[in-house]
């Protein structure tokens, strides 16, 4: 990622959708290239490197789904998918597949910003990690390992502690089990995903997270999510 303009690959085969995307970033200072097929945007993407891609699910040749995960298998730069299709299976997939947000169409101007530049914060928040985090309600010191939950210290197992720190440091996103296991555990190899759910059972019950207003959110089908407040 590099300072200043920051280059985003429009993959979409609608030249109407694309005219909108290219007017209304270019004011907001984002460089656009712009790809017509699925095909085009992979091309695009290894002449390009963008600092991330908006990707249409319905495109003429590959479908967005495989585009996906072609950029998946050489970067991780944030994919932010539009979608026709608003059913939560689709939600699903595009999390499952590796995409950072999506869109359904018809968005609105306003919405498309923010999710562009929500995903830019994480961007930049994940390249510098942050000494603290603290929404006023969890405090941790990732640099002295300690947590307060409104005001009071917590003792966390070293487990707990790790899979805290990594939902935290993912605040609004949502992980899955496999990504937790990897987060958190030394030695990730042969967990089952049951082992996460217990642990977050465990870290909800000594947090006193386990009403219904849990800030640390399952998503069905998917994982789980710290919804920062
Ligand atoms: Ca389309």
């Amino acid at each position: 990622m590099r300072d200043g303009e920051t280059a985003v690959l429009a993959i979409e085969d609608d030249a109407d959708i694309r005219q909108l995307l290219k007017a209304l970033l270019g004011r907001e200072g984002y460089k656009v290239t712009e790809a017509s097929s699925g095909r085009e945007g992979l091309r695009a993407f290894h002449q390009v490197r963008p600092d991330l891609v908006i990707l249409d699910v319905g495109l003429p040749d590959l479908d967005g789904w495989q585009v996906l995960e072609r950029i998946r298998d050489m970067s991780d730069a944030p994919v932010l998918v539009l979608t026709a299709r608003s059913t939560e299976r689709d939600k699903v997939r595009g999390l499952n597949a590796g995409a950072d947000d999506y869109l359904t169409k018809p968005f609105s101007r306003v919405e498309l910003l923010a999710r562009l530049q929500a995903i830019r914060r994480r961007q930049v928040a994940a390249r510098e990690p942050q000494a603290m985090f603290d929404d006023g309600h969890i405090r941790v010191d990732f640099t002295h390992q300690e947590v307060t939950l409104e005001g009071g210290p917590v003792l966390l197992t070293p487990t707990e502690y790790r899979l805290l720190t990594a939902l935290v440091r993912h605040a609004g996103q949502v992980l899955s089990a496999d990504q937790l296991i990897e987060l958190a555990w030394d030695d990730p190899s042969g967990l089952a995903p049951a082992r996460v759910k217990y642990a977050v059972l465990r870290l909800r019950r000594k947090l006193e997270w386990d009403d219904d207003d849990s800030p640390l959110e399952t998503v069905r089908g998917f994982g789980y999510r710290y919804r920062q407040r």
